[in-house]
């Protein structure tokens, strides 16, 4: 039976496709592509030709239907993102929920995505998290970080390199300067790095050292130490939860 599948592509090193991830590229009657330029690298890498169409931000709103036919009529559908896995911060939701919809297989395949390692060497719990993906620009930005001050959970969020030191600056003041970060960037490529410590730490090393490539902000949950820290800033005590 046809079906749609949902195929992670690497997030930087190309080792990280997965076997399975080439054969389905490799048998699908066609591969929905964020960037079909981006697609034409990694496809040709794999040795794979295969029709390719554009499926984007701008357009999946109104290519979604089509597409549905198209794998409802017998056509197998893959779709890639330009790193990692489609849906997340990335075209896919609006296909998958259009094909749930209309009874249609969807299929996801585990592979590369940003979130999972950045997490999981934070060092922080990864027993449960929040995973936030993007931060509003503009507007509600700062309402969306002053909900999330109160937050157990460890947090993942990602950032562009150009917001980096306004991200860390604002969640300083938020969540206090004190709350422990892990900031992984360009992550499974050459330059990978992950610098831990205090927000005010970390802010102060972006600061001193222009934040450049890709980066996932790992944000501790708030803890009792937290509370103690606010209590001794206002001199009130706090509820425990
Ligand atoms: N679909 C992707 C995934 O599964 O992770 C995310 C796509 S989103 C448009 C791009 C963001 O993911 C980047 O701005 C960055 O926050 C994060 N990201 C992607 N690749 C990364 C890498 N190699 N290292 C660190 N962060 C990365």
């Amino acid at each position: 039976m046809a079906k749609l599948i949902i195929v992670p592509t690497p997030i930087g090193n190309l080792e990280d496709i997965t076997l399975r991830a080439i054969r389905v590229l490799r048998e699908a009657d066609l591969i929905l592509a964020e960037d079909t330029r981006t697609t034409s690298v990694l496809l040709r890498h794999l040795g794979i030709e295969k029709p390719m169409r554009a499926h984007h931000k701008f357009n999946e709103h109104a290519a979604v239907g089509a597409v549905a036919d198209e794998i409802a009529a017998g056509r197998s559908v893959a779709l890639v993102s330009d790193a990692g896995t489609p849906g997340i911060s990335d075209p896919g939701f609006l296909l998958v929920r259009t094909c749930v919809e209309r009874g249609i297989e969807v299929e996801t395949l585990p592979g590369p995505t940003a979130f999972v390692p950045a997490l999981v060497q934070s060092g922080f719990p990864c027993d449960r998290f929040c995973f936030e993906g993007f931060l509003p620009q503009k507007k509600g930005r700062t309402k969306r970080l002053a909900a999330l001050a109160a937050e157990e959970r460890t947090m993942v969020f990602y950032e562009s390199p150009y917001r980096v030191v306004k991200c860390l600056a604002q969640m300083a003041e938020l969540f206090g300067s004190e709350r422990r970060v892990s900031v992984s960037r360009e992550l499974t490529k050459r330059f990978e790095e992950t610098v831990r410590g205090t927000l005010a730490e970390v802010l102060e090393h972006f600061r001193t050292t222009e934040p450049r490539g890709e980066f996932v902000l790992v944000v501790a949950g708030r803890s009792r130490a937290d509370d103690a820290e606010k209590t001794d800033e206002d001199g009130e005590e706090h509820e425990e939860a």
